[in-house]
């Protein structure tokens, strides 16, 4: 059994005997080919790729520019690249570092030598993904932090008309439930609510721990009933969830939202947010378990 087989590395080269010599080096890998530029361009935007092994001197487009354009694509730029090139000139080194490539091979190369920086670029990568991983998302509930809340939520608020809603969301009397039952109780109920909020919302919806019990998201919905719909549907959710506790009893709970729909007078994501906080301090005076929104 292979370590390897959930690596997916795409080889792009015209020489055939070039690809067959890679494929028998890297046999333990999911091994892409392409023959040309413009075909792996395409492959990138079709297949989730881990490592592009890229020869420099192929036709058609040549490798410094198929680099070039996978590095200026955000979504394709964090693909590591080797190159494989046939110079050892400094001025054609310097080029494949500029052009944002990881790493490069001179041809003919060793089979050991291949492989090891293949490793390293891989290994590389999977700590880069897990620490993106570990800064942006909430320890405990494992959705989004306020930090990239934040940053994905500007971006979506910049491109978005009125049909975008913001609510924050707070669970209700989550101090009584850890007095009652414990702090890791009231974590669990934590973790629970996340989980089943996450559950109801739309799949583009972005949903963050923005601290303590209190959790904001961000959608856009076709029309305003469409909208009402979701909040209504989180507001049911959670109230029917059912949190098994040590004892074999259960703990339940409820939350309450505030909504903030992207009227002209909001014109910054900071008074969207604003409104989602004012309206939900009124929901909570109104008795919890509840939402409120204000129509403009
Ligand atoms: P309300 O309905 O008014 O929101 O009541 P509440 O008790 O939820 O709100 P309050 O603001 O009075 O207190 C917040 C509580 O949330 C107290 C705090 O210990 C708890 N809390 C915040 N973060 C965490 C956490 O990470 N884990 C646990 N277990 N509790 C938390
Ligand atoms: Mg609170
Ligand atoms: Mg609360």
């Amino acid at each position: 059994m292979s370590d390897y087989n959930d690596k997916t590395i795409l080889v792009v080269d015209d020489t055939k005997s070039h690809l067959a010599m890679i494929s028998a080096i890297l046999q333990d890998y999911n091994l892409i080919q392409c023959n040309s530029g413009t075909d792996a361009l395409e492959m990138v935007k079709k297949k989730q790729i881990n490592l592009i092994l890229l020869d420099t001197n192929i036709s058609e487009i040549n490798g410094y520019p198929v680099c070039k354009k996978l590095k200026q694509d955000p979504d394709t730029q964090q693909i590591p690249i080797i190159f494989m090139t046939a110079s050892t000139c400094e001025k054609d080194i310097n080029k494949i570092y500029e052009m944002g490539a990881a790493d490069y091979v001179v041809k003919p190369f060793k089979h050991s030598q291949l492989l090891a920086r293949v490793k390293v670029q891989l290994r590389l990568q999977e700590l880069i993904s897990r620490l993106d991983f570990l800064s942006t998302r909430d320890s405990l509930t494992g959705i989004f932090n306020r930090r990239k809340f934040f940053e994905l939520g500007m971006t979506l608020f910049n491109r978005s008309g009125q049909e975008l809603y913001v609510l924050m969301i707070d669970i209700d009397h989550l101090k009584k439930i850890n007095d009652q039952f414990g702090h890791d109780v009231g974590d669990i109920v934590l973790k629970k609510v996340a989980n089943v909020v996450k559950e109801v919302l739309p799949p583009d919806a972005i949903f963050g721990r923005m601290g303590g019990e209190e959790f904001s998201v961000m959608y856009t919905a076709q029309t305003h009933e469409l909208s009402m719909d979701i909040v209504s549907d989180i507001l049911e959710t959670v109230s029917k969830a059912r949190i098994p506790l040590k004892d074999g009893g259960s703990v339940s709970c409820t939350i309450t939202i505030g909504i903030g729909r992207k009227y002209s007078e909001f014109n910054s994501l900071d008074s969207l947010l604003k409104e989602a906080d004012m309206t939900l301090y009124e929901a909570k005076e109104s008795g919890r378990n509840t939402s409120i929104f204000r129509e403009r």
